[in-house]
């Protein structure tokens, strides 16, 4: 590479903190100002540029165009300042970028699989320039947070998705290849709209889409191994559990939206518990929403209720789904129960409303995944307050305007009593007692990266759901008495890349206890193991070390 392609190639440019020696040797020398910067000083810098805008989309177009430029300084300053900055490249401002993808794109970044490629996934697949792929994250864009249908636009998701894999949990960025599936889409203004970028047609459903994805499954392990994960992200309802079931212990893949969530939720009713001094068993829970999330959530809450010595039946029954037909019941008259959704109805006659079905389960936990903004009306969260001294509320639909209720409001409506998390982050709350509390966030960030990093270290090929849980509880013991004490079901933002490595080398030592790690041997240390695979955002030296010979051995000319 010639001096001027690493000034351009953002994974070797280091902007004005190339050396003078550096400048000299590449031939770059002259080509930028005196000063040589340290990264520290970069750093400062980024944050003083990010903060001359004001609107979130500006933020998130500087920050994509520093990922473009130079990719150590992008996932430093990312990492140091994650709180800050996970709002932007994640829920909610990602979500307003992904709805005006015409006008955020700029440089390609990730693959477009289109539906007219079908026969052609593999040769698409080579047009990658990276040969280490370890991770994709992949979308087909129907189901982009809580928003709905947005097509191609949805590439937003695993683009920023990936960025956090890095910048939380050290995966290497040229091992992660972001992916959209794009098979058109059904929501009208992006078909009418002139900057859209996909294909402008409806959605094409049926065998035709099945085999395009069998196709790129069978594609990615053709080109990148069967060890590469393939996490599904924002896939709608029918097609992520179908998918899911029909690919997982064939390929190596999870579902974020069903299984990460899950995972990240119950890590936050884990971290409750030691709130409200009970067992999770002890708990009557009610889901606002039974598709992915909750769905997800409901059947891993069975599993660790299954670990305290719960029975199965019994743990169901603490367990109450209501979708937009109401109570989920056995022998439903409107029917539209599927089989996930069966395995969690109750016996009992039909309840239309939330209220009314609050009002007959009695729940201690309350949560929401349907993307229904304000569904916890004042009235619902104040009855929580009557049924329980310390009710848990987690309003978890994203963006923030889909969110059941705010944090302010499970607060004020409870006497502040509530034990609070949502999905998009809600801003610190005066208590009347002069407490500040700092709701915790649900947030998968929590849980996707170091169950990656986990899975890519020793090799997980089947993910099975014990990983899942084996994940909420790390999480959740990551939790600790000061988090709590603030009204915090979760670490702070800001300590994440230690989780991450926490719950990749719980999930490694399972691996190996299971004899599900295809990386072989063993490492004696699993924690030196991990952190030596991740990624340093530190500079590398840009030109070879240079050393001499002893004057005798050099050959006379
Ligand atoms: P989904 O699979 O489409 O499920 C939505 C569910 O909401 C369906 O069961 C639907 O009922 C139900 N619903 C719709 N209208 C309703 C109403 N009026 N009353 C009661 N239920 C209603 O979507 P999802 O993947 O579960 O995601 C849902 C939300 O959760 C999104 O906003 C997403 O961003 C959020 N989410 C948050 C996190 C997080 O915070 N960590 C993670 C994942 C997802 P039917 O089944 O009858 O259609
Ligand atoms: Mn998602």
């Amino acid at each position: 590479l010639s001096g001027l392609d690493r000034l351009k190639h953002p994974g070797l440019n280091k902007g004005m903190a190339f050396s003078i020696e550096e400048r000299q040797t590449l031939g770059i020398h002259g080509l930028l100002p005196a000063r040589v910067k340290t990264q520290e000083e970069q750093v400062q810098l980024c944050k003083l540029s990010i903060e001359r805008y004001e609107d979130p989309l500006n933020k998130y177009i500087y920050l994509m165009g520093l990922l473009d430029r130079n990719e150590h300084l992008f996932y430093r300053f990312v990492g140091e300042n994650v709180a800050d900055m996970m709002p932007i490249v994640y829920t909610p401002t990602v979500g307003l970028a992904c709805q005006k993808y015409g006008l955020v794109y700029r440089r390609p970044r990730g693959l477009f699989i289109t539906i007219n490629d079908k026969g052609h996934v593999y040769d698409i697949l080579k047009n990658w320039p990276e040969t280490d792929v370890r991770a994709i994250v992949v979308t087909d864009g129907e189901r982009i947070l809580g928003l709905g249908d947005l097509g191609a636009c949805g590439m937003g998701i695993p683009v920023g998705k990936l960025a956090l894999y890095t910048a939380l949990a050290g995966i290497k960025p040229h091992q992660c290849l972001p992916i959209t599936i794009d098979v058109g889409t059904n929501t009208k203004a992006m078909l009418d709209d002139p900057l859209y970028i996909g294909l402008r047609h409806r959605r094409v459903t049926g065998a035709a889409y099945d085999e395009l994805i069998d196709e790129f499954m069978t594609a990615v392990v053709r080109r990148y191994g069967q060890n590469c994960l393939i996490q599904f992200e924002d896939f709608g309802n029918a097609n992520a559990f179908r998918l899911l079931e029909k690919y997982r212990g064939k390929y190596c893949t999870f579902n974020d939206d069903i299984q990460g969530t899950a995972a990240v939720a119950v890590a936050g009713l884990l971290a409750s518990l030691r709130v409200t001094g009970k067992k999770l068993s002890d708990n009557t829970i009610v889901f606002q929403g039974a598709g992915e999330a909750s769905l997800g959530i409901a059947e891993l809450c069975v599993m660790a209720m299954k670990a305290e010595g719960t029975a199965d039946a019994d743990a169901r029954r603490k367990i109450w789904m209501v979708d937009s037909k109401g109570l989920i019941v056995k022998n439903r008259p409107e029917g539209g129960v599927n089989e996930h959704k069966a395995k969690l109805a109750q016996d009992h006659a039909p309840v239309k409303t939330l209220a009314e079905v609050v009002d007959v389960a009695k729940p201690s936990v309350l949560i929401g995944a349907a993307a229904i903004g304000g569904a916890f009306t004042p009235a619902i969260l104040q009855r929580m307050g009557e049924l329980n001294d310390k009710p848990v509320i987690f309003a978890l639909s994203n963006p923030t305007s889909k969110a059941e209720c705010t944090a302010e409001a499970a607060y004020s409506n409870t006497n502040d009593r509530a034990i609070f998390a949502s999905g998009s982050p809600f801003p610190d709350y005066r208590a009347k007692d002069g407490r500040v509390l700092r709701p915790g966030q649900g947030n998968n960030s929590y849980i996707f990266p170091g169950l990656a990093l986990g899975i890519i270290c020793a090799g997980i090929v089947d993910i099975s759901e014990d990983f899942l849980l084996l994940s909420a509880e790390a999480l959740a013991e990551m939790v600790t008495q000061k988090d709590l004490d603030q009204g915090s079901l979760y670490p702070p933002l800001e300590d994440i890349q230690n989780c991450s490595v926490r719950i990749a080398k719980k999930l490694v030592e399972h691996a190996y206890k299971t004899g599900k790690a295809s990386v072989q041997p063993q490492p004696l240390d699993t924690e030196a193991f991990i952190r030596a695979q991740m990624y340093d955002t530190t500079y590398p030296p840009a030109v070879p070390p240079v050393y001499t010979w002893p004057a005798d051995s050099a050959p006379r000319v």
